[in-house]
């Protein structure tokens, strides 16, 4: 969730107490140099074999910093990377080779942060300098010592001893883990190293482009804020491991990868931000926070624009640290108040959000050297929480997905249904009837349609009332629903009139039915208090074989011509005393 160079902010907080910590350590200690006999030595970091010292305003020479190793006041480093904090002198830092053996020790050294600017390495064999190492990120790639993610060098290592000297200048965080490995383990550790990344940024590449898809086509902004989030998290992490910059290298002078890091760590962090808020609509419930959220996410890439402008690394570089700080704390926040209101998904969310931030400070701690060993464990972590946070995130988006199918659903039911007699009303009619119809026509099968209408319905609401007219009504439709077959389709057709749709029916087996229908309606009794009221209905049908007496076929057009019969036909019904069917014949078909 946070860049590891938001790990080094934390140091600010440790300086204080490190250095308490270290002056205690160095009274105890006596300065001897440390030194590593490779005959005994594979690979590992070695910030506790290196001895250290920081320069004070003035640039010192190997020579002049050889005799303050000798002289001054020096350091022992206390963990596996020296951590000095963000904008500090420059640091010098010194350990002793021994081989032992009778030939000469391939090895590589690697400095594993690649934001430091300038690094020159000075290899000193019998008093005699035999290599100066020039790198560091202030150089174009192609001028650093090998093509390679970080400051790093290969060399042959002569029997006897050799003292290595490091100077390290950088504006950015002073975090110095030093490497030195047998040449065959390093290439090993490189290519784990690979599959490692590419497992993790796969997983988060593969949610990132399908959460993109789905905005694509929902246009829903969650799903676009989440998939930024990933991806500006992702190219922010190929940035700061430096694997970036084995790809693309341009060359906009020395500190471009130092701001460039900087503005991939506010962009994923700004949209994260953005993503919870939206998510977890915290504007609803806790509008000040939702305020701050939002304005922090205006103000410090403002005032990093400004640094910008006005070449301030540092003022810029501190903001950055500053907003990603806050991201985890307001990301953990965001899911405390969601969880308040109990909004769905905050359990997960505040879950996934706790789990990154306790990844964070695992890798936090590891490079301060603080509490926490740093090894390639705990200087991942961060990237195996945001990958975990990122699955917990993708399942709150597809539960939320779901969620919303099924408020479409329901709001299709509702939009559908009747809500005195919970038919169909004529729409969902039309909704259901459209693809049975369409077979219908190409199968060429019967249809009947039917249409009821309550006989004499004004008169039950004049003398009972309109509540009592409503009962009515909803009796009669749940005789008709009950009475009706399976694949029947019913439907509220206006106020006191019903229609029903019956396919692979003809006019003489839904002459039959309606007729059943009718007598069920006639023999209802609707119990109000002491009274019992009675209904009838008037029926008229028309069905498919109309249209074949006519001699056309059936077309999309003809199910409204087929009502229109149906009216006629109950038209006819009623004009013939009430209370009986009529079956639209070719005649009454004509005359509509
Ligand atoms: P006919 O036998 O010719 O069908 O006569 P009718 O009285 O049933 O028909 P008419 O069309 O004259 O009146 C229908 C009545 O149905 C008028 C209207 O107030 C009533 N009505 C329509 N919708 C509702 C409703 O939702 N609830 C109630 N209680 N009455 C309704
Ligand atoms: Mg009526
Ligand atoms: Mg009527």
């Amino acid at each position: 969730m946070i860049n590891s160079k938001c790990k080094h902010y934390f140091n600010i907080c440790f300086i204080p107490l490190s250095v308490i910590i270290l002056f205690a350590i160095s009274a105890i200690n006596t300065t001897q140099a440390n030194t590593i006999d490779l005959a005994q030595f594979e690979e590992g970091a070695i910030g506790h074999s290196i001895e250290y010292f920081q320069e004070k305003e003035i640039k010192l020479s190997l020579t002049e910093a050889q005799a303050l190793f000798t002289n001054g006041v020096i350091k022992s480093g206390q963990s596996d990377s020296i951590s000095l904090g963000i904008g500090v002198a420059p640091a010098w830092m010194k350990f002793t080779l021994v081989n032992n053996s009778m030939g000469q020790l391939n090895y590589r050294l690697a400095i594993e942060t690649p934001w430091l600017d300038y690094i020159d390495t000075w290899l000193v064999h019998e008093e005699k300098v035999v290599r100066h190492i020039v790198g560091g990120d202030g150089y174009p790639f192609n001028q650093r010592p090998m093509p390679y993610k970080f400051y790093a060098f290969e060399q042959s290592l002569p029997p006897g001893i050799t003292e290595v000297y490091i100077r390290v200048e950088t504006k950015g965080p002073m975090a110095i883990p030093v490497r030195l490995s047998r040449v065959d383990k390093a290439i090993i550790r490189d290519i784990t190293s690979a599959y490692q990344y590419g497992v993790l940024y796969g997983i988060m590449s593969a949610l990132a482009l399908y959460n993109l898809v789905l905005f694509v086509f929902i246009r829903q902004k969650e799903y676009g804020l989440y998939s930024l989030y990933l991806i500006g998290f992702v190219i922010n992490s190929l940035s700061y491991t430096g694997q970036l910059h084995t790809l693309i290298t341009p060359d906009y002078g020395p500190y471009f990868q130092d701001w460039l890091d900087i503005s991939l760590m506010i962009t994923y962090s700004i949209a994260g931000l953005h993503f919870a808020r939206t998510l977890l609509q915290t504007s609803q419930y806790a509008a000040k926070l939702d305020r701050f959220v939002s304005k922090i996410t205006i103000v410090i890439p403002t005032g990093m624009f400004i640094g910008f402008i006005f070449n301030q690394l540092f003022f810029s570089m501190i903001l950055a640290f500053i907003l990603n700080t806050c991201f985890v704390i307001l990301f953990v926040a965001m899911g405390f108040f969601a969880l308040k209101a109990k909004k769905p998904f905050a359990v997960i969310f505040l879950l996934s959000s706790v789990t990154a931030a306790i990844c964070i400070t695992i890798s936090t701690l590891a490079v301060a050297g603080f509490l926490v060993p740093y090894n390639d464990y705990t200087f991942k972590a961060i990237e195996v929480g945001m990958a975990f946070e990122a699955i917990l995130l993708a399942v709150i988006l597809a539960r939320q997905f779901r969620l919303a199918k099924m408020d479409k659903i329901i709001a299709e039911h509702y939009a559908c249904t009747d809500t005195l007699t919970q038919l169909n009303n004529r729409r969902g009619f039309q909704v259901i009837t459209q693809p049975v119809w369409q077979n219908i026509i190409r199968e060429r099968r019967d249809v009947t349609i039917a249409l009821l209408d309550i006989d004499f319905f004004k008169n039950i609401n004049d003398q009972y009332g309109h509540q009592i007219g409503d009962k009515v009504l909803q009796q009669v439709a749940q005789c008709i629903s009950n009475a009706s077959r399976k694949g029947d389709i019913c439907a509220r057709w206006g106020g006191e009139e019903f229609i029903i749709f019956l396919p692979e029916t003809s006019l003489t087996q839904a002459t039959k039915q309606a007729e059943r229908i009718r007598q069920v309606i006639e023999q209802l009794e609707v119990q109000i208090d002491n009274t019992l009221i009675s209904v009838t209905t008037s029926i008229g049908l028309a069905g498919s074989e109309n249209n074949k007496l006519n001699g056309a076929p059936l077309t999309l057009d003809s199910l409204e011509s087929m009502i229109n019969h149906a009216d006629n036909a109950l038209y006819y019904a009623k004009d013939s005393g009430k209370n009986q069917l009529h079956v639209a014949n070719h005649q009454s078909s004509q005359q509509s």
